[in-house]
């Protein structure tokens, strides 16, 4: 290694990244290019010679920065934020720099440890028995607990016949409407078919109702074609944050000597549970099978970070372990190797952003975070509350406000009325906000979950909403 372009390579960098987030609030928070635009600046001739550091960084400046949209950026509230934290930029730092492989203990055992140390931690703060796998993103970890689900109830006949030779009665999973696709997509890729998804209605709350559950899984039992195997739960759904009601479900999936597997889908939601106000909604969680967390959508943790929680590791290692000479060692049996845990073999040191995040921000300094989330999430419902022409579309559960502005004329088509205001507010740059459909009904989401929001963005944001309402109001009447 050439300490030389290293030092080189870091100052350049320290001083980008400096520099990026000094300049990053007057970057507009979208990008404004078209398809194909960036990589046609480009020639499509691979470069032949190498180019100086400094060369490449300006080209990322002046043909990359204008392509990106910025995670980062105060005014970005869409989907659900992925934030990056100072503690967790200088670990990605240090990960790239150890670059270990964790595939198992003796491959690095520090990435083994500290995975297990940090995820044993986490489960601790979010009161769960569970025990820890990483992956790089929810429906990742999503797909792993639904493989280990099948294994679980299919795992000989899979091992001896393959899924397709099953004969037995059609296994039945049920899942709400307001379910993550990334589940329906990990159902369909461990093989189950379409007659196997059973959707259960939700309430005015956009929540699994237990009844409506209860009464088909009975209705599944008293007939012979069925199996009733999984429920898929989610706390803190895609579209509004609802939180599917824990207890009852557990009830039903674990009583009168049922035995059926219960995944959470807690990928954004789960980290509400650092907050004791939420442990009332969560209870019965901690009774799951496996529970997805996403640490970097609301824990400040930069992508890719996702935690699996299982209940059952002996089912996770019979689903996953495959022996290979060129892995064994002697170590093998006195700790966990994490590739006996998934499909991946090689596994980057993922925890250690965690590890720095946890140890610098402490529980106190996330809950304060959170808790300030929540406080302006309030604050931006109760003003459209407030205001006749805007109309709320969800309670407000965790920090996402789900609502739609009403136009001038009662002519006018609601849904592309709202389509066209969150264009022109994106168009802006100032802030990048995304839309979901609530009952069909278009509606606009504004996610406060970021690491760099704060109040004073907050009111620029309600601002933004009335003037740009405003001018697409004068439209509408000037041309109708
Ligand atoms: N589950 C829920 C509830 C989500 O909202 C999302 C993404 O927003 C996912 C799963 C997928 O997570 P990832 O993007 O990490 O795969």
């Amino acid at each position: 290694m050439d300490l030389s372009i290293l030092r080189d390579a870091l100052q350049h960098g320290s001083r980008w990244v400096l520099d990026y987030f000094t300049r990053l609030p007057q970057l507009p928070v979208s990008s404004r290019l078209q398809p194909h635009e960036l990589r046609q600046s480009f020639s499509p001739d691979f470069p032949i010679q190498g180019m100086p550091l400094a060369d490449i960084l300006q080209e990322v400046d002046e043909k990359i920065v204008p392509g990106l949209t910025h995670w980062n950026h105060p005014g970005f509230i869409a989907y659900f934020n992925s934030s990056t934290s100072e503690p967790a930029m200088l670990a990605e730092m240090l990960i790239a720099a150890i670059n270990t492989n964790g595939m198992n203990w003796k491959s690095s055992p520090a990435n083994t440890e500290i995975s297990q140390l940090t995820l044993r931690w986490l489960a601790d703060m979010l009161g769960l028995p569970h025990q820890g796998v990483l992956f790089d993103g929810g429906a990742v970890s999503s797909y792993h607990a639904i493989l280990a689900m099948r294994n679980h109830f299919y795992g000989e006949h899979l091992l001896e016949k393959g899924f397709f030779q099953h004969r037995g009665p059609l296994p039945r999973i049920y899942l709400s409407d307001e379910c993550h696709n990334s589940i329906d997509k990990a159902l369909y890729a461990a093989g189950f078919g379409h007659d196997s998804l059973v959707r259960i209605s939700t309430n005015e709350q956009f929540e699994l109702d237990p009844q409506a559950l209860e009464r088909q899984i009975l209705a599944d039992e008293a007939d012979d074609r069925y199996e009733p195997i999984a429920i898929m739960a989610t706390l803190g759904t895609t579209s509004s944050t609802a939180i599917d009601p824990m207890e009852p479900i557990m009830a039903i999936a674990k009583g009168d000597g049922r035995q059926l597997w219960v995944h959470v889908d807690a990928a954004h939601g789960g980290t509400a549970a650092l907050l004791p106000e939420f442990q009332a909604a969560y209870r019965g969680w901690e009774l799951a099978d496996t529970i997805t967390v996403n640490p970097h959508k609301w824990m400040f943790v930069p992508i890719d970070t996702s935690v699996l929680f299982i209940k059952q590791p002996a089912i996770f290692r019979r689903a996953f372990s495959q022996e290979a000479a060129y892995l064994e060692t002697d170590e093998d049996g006195l700790i966990d190797n994490y590739m006996d845990f998934g499909l991946t073999l090689g596994r980057r040191f993922r925890a250690l952003k965690l590890f720095f995040v946890i140890k610098h921000l402490g529980l106190e300094g996330l809950q304060a975070r959170l808790r300030q989330h929540l406080q302006l999430a309030h604050h931006i419902y109760n003003a459209l509350e407030a205001r006749p022409d805007m109309e709320l579309l969800a309670p407000l559960r965790m920090s996402t406000v789900c609502f739609r502005a009403l136009p001038p004329n009662s002519s006018t088509d609601l849904d592309e009325y709202n389509k066209a205001l969150m264009d022109r507010i994106n168009e802006r740059g100032n802030f990048f906000l995304t839309h979901t459909r609530l009952r069909e009904i278009f509606t606009l989401r504004i996610v406060i979950s970021s690491y760099h929001m704060d109040r004073a963005t907050v009111d620029r944001l309600l601002e933004e909403l009335t003037l740009v309402k405003e001018q697409l109001d004068i439209n509408i009447i000037t041309y109708k």
